[in-house]
């Protein structure tokens, strides 16, 4: 399933040089992480191949299933 969807048109978004595109919108999108519990940004973190994600703020790792994931025009 791919949850990487573009907010304006709800199409799938394209991963293209670090960034995701929407061919329809022609528009670039960054994907951002925030945390559950207080709102700040997260930090993402690869380790064996899964992504995780640290709240600098709360200073604990997030699930991922709980954490809120937001495109921003780039
Ligand atoms: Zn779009
Ligand atoms: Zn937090």
């Amino acid at each position: 399933m791919n949850q990487n969807i573009c907010p304006s048109c709800q199409q799938d978004l394209e991963w293209q040089e670090g960034k995701y595109h929407c061919g329809c919108c022609s528009t670039t999108f960054i994907k951002k992480a925030f945390c559950p519990d207080c709102e700040a940004e997260l930090d993402k973190l690869q380790a064996c191949g899964a992504a995780s994600y640290f709240c600098n703020s709360c200073n604990e790792l997030k699930s991922k299933s709980r954490v809120r994931i937001i495109f921003e025009q780039a």
